[in-house]
């Protein structure tokens, strides 16, 4: 999505060791196709590191809410995301998953959209399976933009842009904006 930028003046060990570094996190392993490839690299002083190195690892106490279409998902979208959840949870981060961790046996469908709302107030970052057709996704992508989470798009291939504005363009915005911790 924004690959590493070569040529970048990056400060010496010593700098990068008072460094209070601000990291940019960089997922290129969603969906399990191409693992150990997920890296993070400080804004401030350009130190590049495997985030799951074993000592990276304890400090990245991440939490996602994967925004994902749940009542009308189909049977590869729903393969898709298993793949994907599980590929994350291999490396210790706590996944929010509705299908499995919101009670899916509601009347009206209000209890659920507040037990996303604090599952999404807790997560740290916003991970979206992004379908257009999902009402209930754009809901939740609301709730996590008042709530000014960082978004990280998983399909990423399924995010087709248009000319003018859509949700496809906006949520890729969103995304470029984000700075995941
Ligand atoms: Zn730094």
């Amino acid at each position: 999505m924004f690959g590493i930028k070569f040529g970048r003046k990056v400060k010496s060990p010593v700098e990068q060791m008072h460094c209070d570094h601000k990291w940019h996190y960089e997922f290129n392993s969603g969906g399990g196709l191409c693992e150990s490839n997920d890296y993070r690299e400080c804004k401030r002083c350009g130190l590049v590191e495997d985030i799951y190195s074993e000592s990276n690892f304890i400090k990245y106490k991440t939490k996602v809410f994967l925004i994902c279409p749940v009542r009308n998902a189909t049977g590869y979208q729903k393969q898709e995301m298993a793949s994907y959840i599980e590929n994350l949870e291999s490396k210790g981060i706590d996944v929010y998953y509705p299908a499995r961790d919101t009670n899916q046996v509601d009347d009206t469908g209000y209890r659920i959209c507040k037990d996303n709302l604090n599952a999404i107030r807790e997560a740290n970052e916003v991970h979206i399976f992004w379908d257009k057709d999902s009402s209930g996704s754009l809901f939740d992508l609301g709730m996590a933009f008042a709530l000014n989470k960082p978004i990280f798009i998983a399909n990423g291939c399924d995010v087709k842009l248009t000319d003018g504005k859509s949700f496809a363009n906006m949520i890729s915005e969103w995304a470029k904006k984000s700075d995941l911790k």
